[in-house]
C-alpha cells in the first residue's frame, strides 16, 4: 500500500475517533425570574423547552422576588433581627405553597413537592438558630434556584417529559480568585453528561456555584445569565438562548424611557459593553464566555416567543450608535499633583493602589495636573483615599452614574460627537471617555441627572422623542 493511502487511513481513523468522542451538539436555554415566576409561566417554559427535539441544558433562575426576599432574610439575620426574619421566611413559604398548589395536580407529585418545600424551609428555620456568617449568607441565597429547579423538574415529571436535574454545585466552580474557569467546568460537566447519554433535557440552577474552598457561593446578582454563558462555552453549545421578559436588547433602558426599540443584531463587543455599563438584561460578565468560545447568544422573550429578539455574534450587523445604558453607584476620584503627574511611573503607582485593594477602575481621564478615575465599589474607599493622598490632593464624588453610548465603530461615525453633545447640552458632565474602545463613548454625570440624560439621548441620537 502506498504511503498516501496509509496517511488517508490514519487521518480517517483519527477523525472517526474524534467524532465518537465529541459531545453531542446541545443548546443552552436560560429562563430568568419572571419567566418562571408564576405557575402558568413555568408551564409555558416547559412548552418552550419541549418545542423541538434538540438536546439542551436548561438553566433556571429563582422565581421572581425570591432572591430579593432571601437577601432581606440574610440582612435581618446579620443584624440579629430574628423576628422579622421569621416573618419573611413564613410569607415566602406561603408563597411557595400557593405556587405548588397551582403548578401540580398529581397527588404523588404534589407530595414530593411538599417534601421539597419542607426540606428547604426547614433549612431556613434552622439558620434562625445559628450565628450569621458570610458562608451562611451564600447558603441562604442559593435556596431560590434550588427550589425553582426542583419544582420545575417535578412539573416535567407530572407531564411525563424525560429529563435529568443536574446539580450546578456538582460542576460550577470558582478558582482562588473567585473567577469561574471554563476549562474546569467543562471537565466536570462532561462527566455528568456522559453518565446520562440518553437524556435530551437537562435542568440546572443558574447563579449558584462552589468556590475554591468547596463552599456554596454565587455569581452575584443576575448571575444566571453568566451560568448560561459559561455552560454554553463549556459544552461548545450551538446557541445560548437567554429567555426573559422583553423582546431582546433595546436601544435604551425601558425602565427609564418610555419609547425604546429592540435591536436585531449586535456584536459580542457591543453586548459586553452594554452589559458591563448597566443594561440589566444581561449580567455584566455574561458575554465573555460565549464570545471567547464563539457561541452565538440570542435574547428572547418568554412572553412573546415569536418575537425576533436580539442575535449576538461576532458580527455587529451595522455601524453607528446602537444603544445607551447607565451604571449607578459610581465613585469618581480625582488626584491632583502638579509635581508628579507627568513624571513617569506616577500612573503606575496610582494603579497599584487600586490593584492592592482589588478595586477595578471603569473610566480614566488625565490632564496636566490631575488624573480622574471611577470605581464601582466603595468597600476600600477609605484605605484607597489614604494611600492616594501620598501622591497629591484627593477629591471624591460619590453617587455618580456612567452613561455609555455603544455602537460598532461609533468613534468613526461622522457627526457623532456633535450630536451627542448637542443632545446633552445643559447637563453637567464630570468626565468623558472616548477612544478607549472604538465602540463606546462614556460620560460621567451626577446620578440625579441620569433620567434626564437618557431621555435626551433617546431624542438626540435615536429620534425617539418622549414629549
Ligand atoms: P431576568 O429575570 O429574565 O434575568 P432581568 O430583569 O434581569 O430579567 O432583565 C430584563 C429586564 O432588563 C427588562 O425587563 C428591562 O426592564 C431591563 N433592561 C434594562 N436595560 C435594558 C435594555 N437596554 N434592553 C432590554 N432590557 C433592559
Ligand atoms: N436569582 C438571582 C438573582 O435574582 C440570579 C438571577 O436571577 O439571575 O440575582
Ligand atoms: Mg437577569
Amino acid at each position: 500500500m502506498g504511503s498516501f493511502w496509509i496517511a488517508q487511513i490514519l487521518v480517517g481513523s483519527v477523525y472517526l475517533r474524534l467524532r465518537k468522542n465529541r459531545c453531542k451538539i446541545m443548546k443552552v436555554m436560560k429562563f430568568g425570574g419572571t419567566s418562571v415566576g408564576k405557575p402558568q409561566r413555568m408551564k409555558e417554559v416547559a412548552a418552550l423547552i419541549t418545542a423541538d427535539n434538540e438536546s439542551k441544558i436548561v438553566v433556571l433562575s429563582a422565581l421572581s422576588g425570591t432572591t430579593n426576599t432571601l437577601v432581606e432574610i440574610s440582612n435581618l439575620l446579620a443584624v440579629n433581627d430574628r423576628q422579622n426574619a421569621r416573618q419573611c421566611i413564613d410569607s415566602l413559604e406561603q408563597h411557595y405553597n400557593h405556587f405548588v398548589g397551582e403548578l401540580l395536580t398529581d397527588i404523588n407529585i404534589v407530595q414530593k413537592a411538599q417534601r421539597v418545600l419542607a426540606e428547604h424551609f426547614e433549612f431556613l428555620s434552622i439558620i434562625l438558630k445559628i450565628s450569621f456568617s458570610e458562608a451562611l449568607n451564600k447558603d441562604i441565597l442559593a435556596q431560590g434556584e434550588l427550589l425553582s429547579t426542583k419544582l420545575f423538574s417535578l412539573y416535567l415529571e407530572e407531564i411525563k417529559v424525560p429529563h435529568k436535574l443536574l446539580p450546578a454545585l456538582d460542576f460550577m466552580t470558582l478558582d482562588t480568585h473567585d473567577e469561574p474557569q471554563v476549562g474546569t467546568i467543562k471537565v466536570k460537566l462532561a462527566q455528568q453528561l456522559q453518565r446520562n447519554p440518553d437524556i435530551k433535557i437537562f435542568i440546572t440552577q443558574g447563579f449558584i456555584t462552589r468556590n475554591a474552598k468547596g463552599e456554596v457561593d454565587n455569581l452575584k446578582r443576575g448571575g444566571s445569565d453568566y451560568t448560561a454563558s459559561l455552560i454554553a462555552a463549556a459544552i461548545n453549545a450551538s446557541v445560548c438562548e437567554i429567555w426573559t421578559d422583553i423582546d431582546g436588547m433595546h436601544n435604551n433602558d425601558p425602565r427609564i424611557v418610555s419609547i425604546t426599540r429592540p435591536i436585531e443584531q449586535m456584536s459580542f463587543e457591543e453586548a459586553a459593553e452594554l452589559a458591563y455599563f448597566g443594561a440589566k438584561i444581561l449580567h455584566p460578565a455574561s458575554i465573555w464566555p460565549a464570545q471567547f468560545y464563539n457561541v452565538p447568544v440570542r435574547l428572547l422573550n418568554t412572553m412573546d416567543a415569536s418575537a425576533k429578539g436580539t442575535l449576538i455574534t461576532e458580527q455587529a450587523g451595522s455601524t453607528g450608535v446602537k444603544a445607551v445604558a447607565a451604571k449607578d453607584y459610581i465613585t469618581a476620584i480625582r488626584i491632583k499633583s502638579s509635581r508628579m503627574l507627568l513624571a513617569y511611573g506616577f500612573l503606575r503607582k496610582v494603579f497599584e493602589v487600586f490593584e492592592k485593594y482589588k478595586t477595578s477602575i471603569d473610566m480614566i481621564t488625565t490632564s496636566e495636573v490631575g488624573v480622574s478615575v471611577t470605581i464601582d465599589s466603595d468597600i476600600f474607599l477609605p484605605e484607597i483615599r489614604k494611600e492616594l493622598e501620598a501622591f497629591g490632593t484627593v477629591e471624591i464624588d460619590t453617587n455618580q452614574s456612567i452613561v455609555s453610548i455603544v455602537g460598532n465603530e461609533i468613534n468613526d461615525t461622522p457627526d457623532m460627537m456633535r450630536r451627542l453633545f448637542d443632545a446633552v447640552s445643559g447637563i453637567p458632565v464630570r468626565m468623558v471617555s472616548y477612544g478607549g474602545s472604538r465602540h463606546n463613548v462614556s460620560l460621567l454625570i451626577a446620578r440625579a441627572y441620569k433620567e434626564q440624560m437618557l431621555q435626551a439621548l433617546n431624542a438626540g441620537l435615536f429620534g425617539l422623542d418622549e414629549s
